[in-house]
């Protein structure tokens, strides 16, 4: 539904709730520059929001994953696993979210829709359709960053007759909350990507009968994965010491003042 309202004017404008855009969101204010982060979904976490299916899970330890640009947030959060779970990754986005004081900034249930850059006033219009209600919102900006990730559009196969399928289909990147039953089914799994592999284990102990569509075959290692002791989080600390102390080339996003 278009907006009669008048557009909302900030320096930047995010879009995007994941690793990305928190961390654009809380260096943009750091830098003095008024700033909205707006999200699709209806919580934080990009990847860790949508992506909620059974073994969903890092494939790097929990700890190199973790954002490393502030070393109180790194000496703060606590992993209880090497390589953390979906459920454990959301719990840190939105204690990061809360943390750094990211929340009056961001906005759920607003997906950009429409960006138009005016050569005139050298500003992007953004439109993002608000949902649940579909009304719209407009901002104006002369900086955009976007932040949408590399994994946030699922793409179904174009295997004829899926759309007729009568069971119970479900997206890994789209997984509902909750999720479809698996318990006593009949299950099978299109693809052996990272995804699959994951989801394929946890099927394999449920299902009644598990079947596997596989293309291409993969390569997996066992993940040993281990609870985080003490031990590990104390080595790990203080390595993080270490690391800040070495000087590293800046990779920070320079956004001109206008
Ligand atoms: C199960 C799984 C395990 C993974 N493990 C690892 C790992 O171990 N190591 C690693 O490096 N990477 C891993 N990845 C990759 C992961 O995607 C990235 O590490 C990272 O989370 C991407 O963050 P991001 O902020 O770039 O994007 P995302 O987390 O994808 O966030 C993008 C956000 O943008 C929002 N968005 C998109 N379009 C719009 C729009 N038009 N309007 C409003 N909002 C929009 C989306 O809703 C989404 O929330 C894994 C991915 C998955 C799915």
């Amino acid at each position: 539904m278009p907006s009669n309202d008048a557009p909302t004017k900030v320096d930047v404008l995010v879009v995007g709730a994941g690793f990305g855009g928190l961390r654009a969101l809380d260096t943009m204010r750091e830098r003095g520059y008024s700033s909205v982060l707006l999200e699709a979904g209806h919580g934080v976490g990009g990847t860790w929001y949508w992506n909620r299916y059974p073994g969903a899970r890092v494939d790097v330890e929990s700890l190199e994953y973790s954002y490393s640009f502030r070393d109180d947030l790194q000496q703060e959060w606590r992993w209880s696993e090497k390589y953390a779970g979906q459920s454990e990754v959301e719990r840190y986005l939105n204690w990061v979210a809360d943390r750094l004081q990211l929340r009056p900034a961001i906005r759920l249930g607003r997906r950009v829709r429409s960006m138009d850059f005016d050569e005139a006033t050298g500003l992007w219009r953004s439109a993002a359709t608000v949902t649940p209600g579909g009304d719209d919102e407009v901002y104006e900006s002369p900086h955009v960053v976007l932040a949408t990730g590399f994994l946030s559009v699922p793409t179904l196969p174009a295997i004829p007759g899926i759309n007729s399928f009568r069971g119970e289909l479900a997206h890994t990147g789209e997984w509902p909350d909750p999720g479809p039953q698996i318990e006593g089914r009949r299950v099978g799994v299109v693809g052996t990507g990272a995804s699959g592999v994951q989801v394929i284990q946890e099927c394999a102990g449920k299902a009644v009968h598990l079947s596997v569509f596989q293309r291409s075959a993969n390569w997996c290692f066992p993940l040993r994965n281990q609870p985080m002791g003490p031990n590990e989080r104390y080595s790990h600390s203080k390595s993080f010491v270490v690391k800040a102390a070495l000087p590293v080339a800046r990779r920070d996003i320079v956004v001109p003042r206008r």
